[in-house]
């Protein structure tokens, strides 16, 4: 699942085309109608947390284009695709595709910020609105120059290579090929690097802040709203790295050890996005493991808010303690009576 590290270096893969003309599209996209880009030009391209952002300019001098504004070249088959996006992205339909497609991933609900958010009624592109917003969900992914293969056969046997929702050739000669994003048009990007965990500007205060809510830690972090990019896979390991059990309250944690979780998040994403440039895999502690580095039985479990999604979790028991009980209070969700009560509660064990 592309986390912040992976979304920018998705950026890095578009940046050579900025300048360039789409001179001939593709792909699946009935929402988008990819053939509505034909003669734009890609002018900008900016990295928010985990989505992308593409600007899109027609060529004046092209009068018919030049004057004719997106709505105009988007179709009505826009709506319903959103709407099937949607169903697929949070429906229960979803985990059979996701399972019968990737039976070794993590099996688990989009956070409410890569799904929802990013899936907004589609409101009439107007002239300004050029800019493409691309979030990634679970398993977008962009290709430069060359397509996804298939990695395997499917249950019939037959080796079928994925499709892109989305080909741009571009007037240089090479090509960009979007695969399992969902992509909308909006006015302009929602910029908030102070909550973006990869920006220079991410404001640590304001990140302390919010995890000092009395809300078990591993619900807060993945809020797009103040950890922009981070996901599960950072959330667990920073937990782990820093020695926090995902559901301690995070305003039963001292100042010291909230700031030493805010460190791992920030080290971890960072050193991660360096190994993308480097071609290293980036190494987890706890993340689908079996055990941590000490040797421990690592603990697997579905947590999130009641009511909300729940993600896999996946943490050390004697590296990651619960808090004393004398400190623990009495509201702390524990994993037994918390589980329960949730409608995914289905989901945990997968
Ligand atoms: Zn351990």
């Amino acid at each position: 699942m592309p986390e912040g590290p992976s979304v920018r270096k998705f950026h890095h893969l578009v940046s050579p085309f900025v300048g360039q003309q789409v001179v001939k599209t593709g792909g699946s996209s009935k929402k988008l109608n990819p053939a509505s880009l034909q003669f734009l030009w890609l002018q900008d391209n900016q990295v928010h947390g985990k989505k992308l952002f593409l600007r899109f300019d027609p060529d004046e001098e092209l009068g018919s284009l030049g004057n004719k504004s997106l709505p105009e070249l988007l179709q009505e088959g826009e709506r319903e695709e959103e709407a099937e996006d949607q169903k697929q992205a949070l429906g229960p339909s979803s985990w059979e595709i996701s399972n019968q497609l990737c039976p070794s991933m993590e099996r688990v609900v989009p956070s409410g910020d890569n799904g929802l958010e990013c899936l907004q009624r589609g409101t009439p592109a107007g002239a300004a609105e050029r800019w493409l917003q691309v979030s990634f969900g679970l398993f977008g992914s962009i290709w430069v120059n060359e397509f996804s293969r298939a990695k395997k056969a499917n249950k019939k046997g037959d080796w079928r290579d994925p499709i892109p929702r989305l080909v741009l050739y571009f007037g240089g000669g090479g090509f960009l090929a979007f695969y399992n994003c969902q992509m909308a048009w909006s006015p302009s990007p929602v910029v908030t690097p102070t909550s973006d965990i990869l920006s220079e500007k991410f404001h640590r205060g304001q990140a302390l802040e919010v995890l000092s809510q009395e809300q078990p830690v591993c619900y807060t972090l993945l809020d797009q709203r103040y950890f922009s990019g981070l996901g599960n896979i950072i959330k667990n390991e920073a937990l782990y790295r820093a020695g926090i059990h995902p559901l301690s309250l995070g305003s039963l944690l001292s100042p010291p050890r909230l700031e030493a979780l805010v460190d791992h998040v920030v080290e971890f994403s960072a050193d991660w996005l360096r190994g993308k440039f480097q071609g290293r895999q980036q190494h987890t502690q706890v993340y689908q493991k079996e055990q941590c580095p000490a040797g421990h039985q690592v603990m697997k479990e579905a947590f999130g808010p009641p009511g909300g999604f729940q993600r896999l979790t996946w943490w050390c028991p004697q590296c990651q303690p619960r808090l004393p009980a004398n400190e623990q209070g009495q509201s702390q969700p524990s994993s037994g009576s918390q589980a329960p009560t949730s409608p995914h509660s289905a989901l945990q064990g997968l």
